[in-house]
This record gives structure tokens, C-alpha cells and sequence, in this order.
């Protein structure tokens, strides 16, 4: 059962690597895997879970193939302020929210921002998002306590 979903999954990494024209590599198939698991990771994090099946992999491997995968879209980056960059399977595009205690990052799904008519004439807009800043549940519990 498990062994099931976890080939389609790979079947599917696969052909997404493909798609975009990069080559199958059992690190970027891993990178991939760790990302479709779902949130929002650092290279950092991102360098010590692929070393866990793969052993040697250097953060600089790690964010070289993060930068293909920008490149071709198959990743979307966030920046977080003074913190490491996050990296998410791209997807339905949403906004997230960021906690300035930890640098926790939650996504937040609602309509796309419109470009405002007036204010951005002449501008060639790329995309909008917003980030709702504050402290996240986690870091508010530890705060009561
Ligand atoms: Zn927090
Ligand atoms: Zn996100």
C-alpha cells in the first residue's frame, strides 16, 4: 500500500524533472520527495533531511538544484527578512504569514491580489502577494507560559 504511493509519487518526480527538461538525479528526485512532503523549507533543512537516504550532499548541491528548480518553475521561494529564503513545490499561487519569532511560514489561500489600476501605470507586473506578519500559535503558547 505505502509502496504504492510512494512509486507514483516518484513516477511522478520523475516525469515532472522531464517535463522541465533536468535531468533524473537520485538528489533531485530526494530534493523533490522532502518537498512535496508538504511546508516550506530552507536549504539548510532541506541538505540535512536528503542526507539522511543519500549521505553526502552539500548545502551548495542542495541549493544549486534549488535554483534549477526555481528556474524552471517547479519550486516558489520566500523570502523571510534576516532568515534563510523558504522553498515550497510550486503550486496554486497563495499568500502566506510569518512569524517573527520563529520564521515559521504558513500558507494562506485567498484570491490573488488585483493590480491596482492608477497607481502602477507604466509598471510591468510580475505578481502580488501578501504576508501577514505576527506570532505564530506555537510561539504564542510558549509566551503564556
Ligand atoms: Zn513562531
Ligand atoms: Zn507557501
Amino acid at each position: 500500500m505505502t509502496r504504492e504511493v510512494v512509486t507514483t509519487e516518484r513516477d511522478a518526480a520523475i516525469q515532472q524533472l522531464r517535463d522541465v527538461g533536468l535531468r533524473v538525479t537520485a538528489p533531485r528526485l530526494e530534493i523533490l520527495h522532502i518537498l512535496t512532503g508538504g511546508g516550506h523549507m530552507d536549504v539548510e533543512t532541506l541538505a540535512v533531511a536528503a542526507r539522511e537516504k543519500l549521505g553526502a550532499l552539500t548545502s551548495q548541491a542542495v541549493y544549486e538544484m534549488l535554483r534549477h528548480f526555481l528556474e524552471t518553475g517547479l519550486v516558489t521561494k520566500f523570502d523571510r527578512p534576516g532568515l534563510p529564503a523558504v522553498f515550497e513545490i510550486a503550486g496554486t499561487p497563495h499568500h502566506h504569514a510569518l512569524c517573527s519569532l520563529c520564521g515559521r511560514v504558513d500558507n494562506v489561500t485567498s484570491a490573488p491580489l488585483k493590480k491596482p489600476g492608477n497607481d502602477l501605470s507604466g509598471w510591468d507586473v510580475h505578481g502580488s502577494e501578501i504576508v501577514f506578519k505576527g506570532i505564530c500559535p506555537d510561539c504564542s503558547a510558549t509566551a503564556r507560559n
